[in-house]
C-alpha cells in the first residue's frame, strides 16, 4: 500500500494474476532465508484467503481480519516508548550500524519530476526522467532516507482515521543488488531485525504478507509486514519488465521498503490515535488550549473501533456512526470530545504539511500543486471559525519546527519565510471571506445543482473553495474529479510551436557554441528540407531553447532567420535562399545581437538571485525570456512587488554586476550536482540529461543551464528593471534590460524626464503669469465698474469693455482674457445692481471651451431672459446653456465662432 512511487497503467487484473502466479511458487518468490531460520509457517487467511507468513502457529487469519489488530492502542507490544522524534533515530542508527548510508529527505516540492508536483514515495527522489523513460540514480548503496511524503487524495480521512496524514514521513529501505547492496534475503532479515532488536517487539507478533507489486512497465514481488493489523511498512522487489504474457529481468533491480514513520511511533506509544504522538507537543498543547476534556478510555475503545471498521467500509459517515454505537458516544458527548478532537488533529497535520511544503519554496495559490496547499490552509481556517478558536498559526507553525528541526534541520532556516507565507494567507481569507458569503447566500437561494464545472468557474473566478461551499451547505460532497480536473487546467504548460520534420538517419549536430563557440566557422550542408530548414554537421548558432532567443546571421550569404533544435539535431531556417546538400559553406553569426542576448541572460540568473534575498526563499524562477533588446524573468512571488522592493531587487543585481564575479561553467554528474548544489539548480525545469551544466555566480546564484552566459557579471554592465507585473496568483513578471539596450534605456529615459521637466517649469511659468493677472483683473473691477457708469469710453477699450445702449436697452460684453470666471460673475451681478437696464455678457476660455456667463438686470430681463441667451450662444458655439431670467451661463467648443455668439447675443438684445 504504501509504494506508489511507480504510478501508470496500473491494472488490477494484472495485480490479482501476477499475486496468483507467484503464489503459487513461495519457494522462488517469498521464502526468504529468515523464514527458514526462524520457522516462520505459511498460512492462507481463513477469511480472506491471502497467504501470509508467521512464527505463531495458530493464526488462522490474516493481520487484517485478525481478531486481535489494533489491540496495541492501549497496550504497546513494545519495551521501549518511541515518539515521532525518536522512532526515527532508533530507526536511523539501526540502518547505519549496518552499512546504509542515511541520507537527508529530498524536497518535498518534486523539482526533478515534471509529471508530480510533489514527493508522493521515497522512491521517487531517485528517479530521474530521460526521455520517456525513467531511470534510477541512487546517491548510496544502501541507503535509508526519511522522505517526508504529500499526498493529498485521502484529505477527508485526516484528522478522523487515527492514520491518514495529509503529509507523513516515509522510511525508505533501497538497495540495489550489487556488490554493496543486498536483494530479498538480508532486505527482510534487517526489517525483522528492526522491530524484534531495535522496537523490542515480541516475534510472533511480526507477520509478513504476500502482495505483488506492478506499475511502470515493471513489477515483482513484495512483502508487506504488519504488526497487530498495522501495516508499518511494505518491501517491493522490483525485479521484472514487462507484462506477465512476456517478461524479463531487470538490468537494475531495485529494493524499494517503505515503512511509515508515524506508524513506528504510534506502535511504541499505543495512543488513541497515531495524531497524538507524532505532533510533539503540539497535539496536547492544542487540547489545553482549546479545553478538551479528554477520556483517555473512551477515546482508545472509540479509535480502536474505527481503525477496525475501516477494514469492513471506507464510507467515513458509516464507520463514525457504528464506533459512536458501539462505544456509547452520545450525540453530545460526540460535539463535547470527538469532533473538537478531529479539528485539532487536522490542524495539527495540515500545518506541518505547509511548514515542509513553504519550506521547500511551494506558494498557496489558485494553480497546480500550490491549490492543495491554499486549500487545506482554508480547511485549518474554516475548522477554527467552525469551533470559535481563537488559534496563533504562526506559533504552531514555530512549536511545529521547534518539534522536527533535529531531524530537519533545513527548516529552521526557512522558519520566518514559513510564517510570512501563513499570515498573507491567512489574511487575504479573511478578506475574501465576507463577498464569499454573499456569493453563496446568492448560491443557496438559486437553489440549483452545481457540476463540476460550476465549481471550478466559481474557484477560478471568485476564489470560493468547494470546501467552503460544503460547509456552507450548498454543495454535499466535494466530486472527486474536482481536484483532478483543475490540476489538469493549469497543467498544461504552452508547447513551442514546432515544425514536425522528417529527420531519419541525420546524425547529432556538432555544437560548437559550448566549446570555442566560433563566430565565423565552415561547416558541411547535411540536409536541406522544404527548401528553407538547413542541417550542418556542427554550428555555433545557438538554437532557441531555455527561453533563450536563437541566433541569427548568415549560412553561404542567406540570411538565418530561425534555429531550433530537434532532439540533438541543429535545425536552421533560412531566407532568400539555400545552399546545396554536400555543400561546403561559410557561416557567420551575428555577435552583437549573440552579446546583447547572452548578457540578458547571465542577468536573469543575477535578478533571479537577487529577488529571492530580498523577497523570500520562495522564490523560483517559473519561466524566462531573453531577446537581444529586452527580457523578461517570471518569478514565484505571492504579492505584486512595491516600488521599494524593486529598488532593493535592482540595487542588488546591479552590486553583483560591479563586484565583476566570474562565472564559471562546469559539467557534473546530474546526481553528484544534486547532492552539491541542492535542488535549486533546477530554476528553469527539470534536466533530462545525465550530465548536466551547471552555471555558477560564486555561490551567490547555482544553476543547471544550457544557455550562453558571459564571462563576468562585469560584462552585462548594467540591469534595469523597466515593468514588473503580477501575472497570475502566485506569479510576478520582472521585465528589465540589460548592457546595450539598458544604457539606452536609461539614456532616452534621461532625455524624456529633461523634457518633461522643461515641460513643466514652463507651464507653471504661464500658470503663474495668468493667475497674476486675473488677480489684476479682479482688483480692478471697482475701478472699470465706474469707468462703465461715467461712462470713460477710452478706458473701456484699453479694457476691452464694449458698452451699446439703443433706446433704453444696453448690452456690454468683454472677450477680454484676462477675465476669469470669477470676474465676469461679480463684475456682470454688480454692473445690472446698479443699472437694471443691462445685459452683462462676459466670454472667456477655459479647459479649450469657449464659455459665457450673462446677468440681466431686473428691466433687461423682462425683454430677454438670460438663460435664452445663454442657451442661443452655447448654440453657436456648439454645446450648451441656460440658467433663470437673471443669471445663466453654457459655453461650447467651437472657439472660430466666438464673435458670431457673441454678435447674436448684442442683437437680441439691442433690437
Ligand atoms: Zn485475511
Ligand atoms: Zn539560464
Amino acid at each position: 500500500m504504501l509504494n506508489i512511487g511507480q504510478t501508470e497503467n496500473f491494472s488490477k487484473m494484472d495485480k490479482s494474476q501476477i499475486l496468483a502466479k507467484f503464489s503459487s511458487d513461495p519457494e522462488r518468490y517469498y521464502k526468504v532465508s529468515l523464514f527458514e531460520e526462524k520457522g516462520f509457517v505459511r498460512k492462507s487467511c481463513t477469511k480472506c484467503k491471502r497467504f501470509f507468513w508467521t512464527l505463531d502457529q495458530t493464526q488462522s487469519f490474516c493481520p487484517e481480519d485478525s481478531e486481535n489488530n489494533y489491540s496495541f492502542i492501549g497496550n504497546p507490544p513494545t519495551k521501549k516508548r518511541f515518539d515521532y522524534v525518536q522512532a526515527w533515530k532508533e530507526v536511523e542508527s539501526f540502518f547505519v550500524q549496518n552499512g546504509h548510508k542515511s541520507v537527508s529527505r529530498y524536497p518535498v516540492v518534486c523539482r526533478w519530476r515534471d509529471d508530480l508536483y510533489f514527493t508522493i514515495a521515497s522512491i521517487v527522489d531517485f528517479q530521474r526522467v530521460m526521455g520517456s523513460k525513467v531511470v534510477f540514480e541512487f546517491p548510496a548503496n544502501p541507503l535509508v532516507v526519511p522522505q517526508t511524503c504529500l499526498r493529498f487524495k485521502d484529505i477527508e480521512n485526516v484528522g478522523v482515521t487515527g492514520r491518514h496524514f495529509s503529509s507523513f514521513c516515509m522510511i525508505g529501505q533501497h538497495s540495489i543488488p550489487n556488490s554493496q547492496g543486498y536483494w530479498k534475503d538480508k532486505c527482510i532479515e534487517l526489517d525483522f531485525r528492526l522491530l524484534t532488536e531495535k522496537f523490542g517487539i515480541d516475534k510472533k507478533e511480526v507477520v509478513f504478507v504476500e502482495d505483488v507489486w506492478v506499475g511502470g512497465g515493471s513489477f515483482g514481488s513484495s512483502l508487506e509486514y504488519f504488526v497487530r493489523g498495522l501495516e508499518l511498512g511494505n518491501a517491493v522487489f522490483t525485479e521484472f519488465g514487462g507484462d506477465l504474457n512476456s517478461y524479463s529481468v531487470l538490468d537494475q533491480k531495485i529494493i524499494d521498503m517503505g515503512a511509515g514513520l508515524e506508524r513506528f511511533a504510534w506502535i511504541t506509544m499505543g495512543t488513541p490515535t497515531a495524531y497524538d504522538c507524532c505532533f510533539g507537543p503540539i497535539t496536547k498543547n492544542l487540547i489545553e488550549t482549546v479545553g478538551i476534556d479528554v477520556e483517555p478510555k473512551l477515546l482508545q475503545e472509540y479509535f480502536t473501533a474505527i481503525s477496525k471498521g475501516l477494514r469492513e467500509s471506507t464510507d467515513l459517515t458509516q464507520v463514525r456512526k457504528s464506533a459512536t454505537k458501539q462505544t456509547k458516544i452520545d450525540e453530545a458527548k460526540y460535539n463535547k470530545i470527538i469532533a473538537p478532537l478531529e479539528g485539532i488533529y487536522l490542524i495539527a497535520d495540515h500545518l506541518r504539511t505547509l511548514v515542509f511544503a513553504i519550506s521547500d519554496g511551494a506558494l498557496p495559490s489558485n494553480v497546480g500543486g500550490g491549490y492543495n496547499l491554499r486549500m487545506i490552509l482554508r480547511r485549518v481556517i474554516a475548522t477554527m471559525d467552525r469551533f470559535g478558536w481563537n488559534l496563533d498559526l504562526k506559533e504552531l507553525a514555530d512549536m511545529h519546527i521547534d518539534y522536527l528541526k533535529s531531524t530537519y534541520h533545513e527548516l529552521d532556516e526557512t522558519r520566518n519565510d514559513v510564517k510570512t507565507i501563513i499570515g498573507i494567507e491567512r489574511e487575504r481569507y479573511g478578506e475574501s471571506k465576507t463577498r464569499m458569503k454573499g456569493i453563496a447566500n446568492t448560491l443557496k437561494t438559486q437553489n440549483k445543482m452545481l457540476t463540476v464545472d460550476d465549481l471550478i468557474r466559481l474557484y477560478e473566478s471568485d476564489g470560493i473553495t468547494p470546501d467552503f461551499l460544503k460547509q456552507e451547505q450548498i454543495i454535499s460532497e466535494i466530486p472527486s474529479t474536482f481536484y483532478e480536473r483543475l490540476s489538469s487546467l493549469h497543467q498544461s504548460e504552452k508547447v513551442e510551436k514546432k515544425e514536425i520534420l522528417n529527420l531519419d538517419g541525420i546524425p547529432d549536430t556538432i555544437a560548437l557554441y559550448y566549446g570555442e563557440d566560433p563566430a565565423e566557422f565552415e561547416a558541411k550542408v547535411l540536409k536541406v528540407i522544404n527548401k528553407k530548414f538547413v542541417i550542418l554537421d556542427k554550428t555555433s548558432f545557438y538554437p532557441r531553447g531555455g527561453g533563450q532567443e536563437p541566433d541569427y546571421g548568415k549560412i553561404a550569404g542567406f540570411d538565418v532567420v530561425d534555429v531550433n533544435k530537434h532532439g540533438n539535431i541543429i535545425v536552421h531556417e533560412l531566407k532568400g535562399g539555400i545552399p546545396k546538400e554536400g555543400q561546403a559553406v561559410s557561416c557567420v553569426i551575428d555577435s552583437k545581437r549573440r552579446d546583447e542576448i547572452t548578457k540578458h541572460h547571465t542577468s536573469t540568473h543575477i535578478l533571479n538571485s537577487s529577488s529571492r534575498n530580498v523577497l523570500g526563499s520562495w522564490v523560483w524562477q517559473h519561466s524566462a525570456f531573453k531577446e537581444e533588446d529586452h527580457a523578461r524573468l517570471d518569478i514565484t512571488h505571492h504579492s505584486a512587488l512595491t516600488k521599494e522592493e524593486v529598488a532593493k531587487i535592482e540595487e542588488l543585481a546591479n552590486a553583483k554586476v560591479k563586484e565583476n564575479i566570474p562565472i564559471i561553467i562546469q559539467n557534473f554528474d546530474r546526481g553528484t550536482a544534486e547532492q552539491k548544489y541542492g535542488f535549486r539548480i533546477y530554476q528553469g525545469g527539470i534536466v533530462p540529461v545525465k550530465s548536466v551544466r551547471i552555471v555558477s555566480i560564486k555561490d551567490f546564484d547555482v544553476e543547471a543551464c544550457g544557455g550562453t552566459h558571459v564571462k563576468s557579471t562585469k560584462d552585462v554592465e548594467l540591469i534595469k528593471i523597466t515593468r514588473t507585473k503580477r501575472i497570475q496568483d502566485g506569479v510576478v513578471r520582472l521585465e528589465f534590460v540589460a548592457g546595450k539596450a539598458a544604457r539606452e534605456y536609461i539614456k532616452k529615459h534621461a532625455e524624456e524626464l529633461q523634457k518633461q521637466l522643461h515641460e513643466k517649469a514652463v507651464k507653471e511659468q504661464s500658470d503663474k503669469l495668468r493667475e497674476q493677472r486675473k488677480q489684476e483683473s479682479r482688483e480692478k473691477i471697482p475701478a472699470l465698474l465706474r469707468q462703465v457708469y461715467e461712462p470713460d469710453l477710452i478706458a473701456l477699450k484699453d479694457n476691452k469693455i464694449y458698452v451699446f445702449e439703443v433706446k433704453s436697452r444696453k448690452f456690454v460684453y468683454t472677450a477680454n482674457d484676462h477675465y476669469d470666471e470669477y470676474f465676469h460673475i461679480n463684475f456682470g451681478e454688480e454692473l445690472v445692481k446698479h443699472d437694471p437696464r443691462i445685459v452683462y455678457c462676459g466670454v472667456f476660455e477655459e479647459g479649450g471651451k469657449v464659455r459665457t456667463i450673462i446677468h440681466a438686470g431686473e428691466e433687461a430681463s423682462k425683454q430677454n431672459k438670460a438663460g435664452d441667451i445663454a442657451k442661443a450662444i452655447s448654440q453657436i458655439l456648439g454645446g450648451y446653456g441656460g440658467g433663470n431670467p437673471r443669471f445663466a451661463q453654457g459655453g461650447g467648443p467651437n472657439k472660430s465662432k466666438k464673435d458670431e455668439a457673441i454678435n447674436k447675443a448684442k442683437s437680441m438684445v439691442l433690437e
